[in-house]
């Protein structure tokens, strides 16, 4: 089995930490149950200088490192691994943020598994010829998962646009407007609400080997 782990808010508590941040750069007060858009600039109120100096210190390995694990999400990954799935963590972090982002998964016992970054966000700078980048959406877009667990509105859209994959909408206060886009969407408040999501996928997996064989 193939499964796709987006990283902030899925794997780890990113938001929780911008909202701590945003009240200590900006004096700004947004609680994380009140971060309703997955834009920044619009949950925090904040003009262009102010978002892109957020992101920078955000981007930074100590904010990264210090991110704390969401309940849950490492054991979970950590028992996929030894079940012999395929994991990967895709990430729309900036390729620049890879070592951090792979030195925290060292440090929470996921070394070993494959960071993959996209540019969800078309937000990427160009990199230089032969230099380690992030894939484009259209590089990513024929990949194939056969479950993906993603909270960020637009990467969302894109999986429903992928080859057919069950998508876990991981609960979070921005993405409660987005509906289930197609017959493989599911809503999960909890990793172990995903965890039965990805029994069920191995069961149906299971399911259709056997058939093949009779
Ligand atoms: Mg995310």
């Amino acid at each position: 089995m193939r499964i796709y782990v987006d990283f902030d808010d899925v794997l780890c508590e990113t938001a929780r930490e911008l909202s701590r941040l945003v009240l200590e750069l900006y004096g700004c007060r947004v609680p994380y149950e009140a971060i309703h858009a997955f834009n920044l600039r619009e949950a925090f109120g904040l003009d262009e200088a102010r978002y892109l100096h957020l992101m920078h210190i955000a981007h930074g390995a100590e904010q990264l490192l210090a991110l704390e694990p969401t309940p849950g999400a490492v054991a979970a990954v950590a028992g996929w691994m030894g079940e012999g799935y395929t994991v990967e963590i895709v990430t729309g972090r900036p390729y620049a943020t890879h070592e951090a982002s792979a030195l925290w998964l060292r440090r929470h016992g996921l070394e070993g598994v494959p960071l993959v970054h996209v540019d969800k966000y078309n937000r990427e700078p160009p990199a230089a010829e032969g230099q380690a980048r992030a894939l484009t959406r259209g590089e990513f877009a024929e990949r194939r998962y056969d479950l993906a667990v993603e909270d960020a509105p637009m990467a969302l859209e894109q999986l429903a646009a992928m080859p057919p994959c069950r998508v876990v909408i991981f609960d979070r206060p921005w993405n409660r407007g987005v509906p289930l886009l197609t017959q493989h969407f599911t809503r999960c408040r909890d990793w172990p609400a995903v965890e039965e999501v990805a029994a069920d996928c191995r069961r149906l997996a299971a399911g259709s080997s056997s058939r093949q064989w009779q």
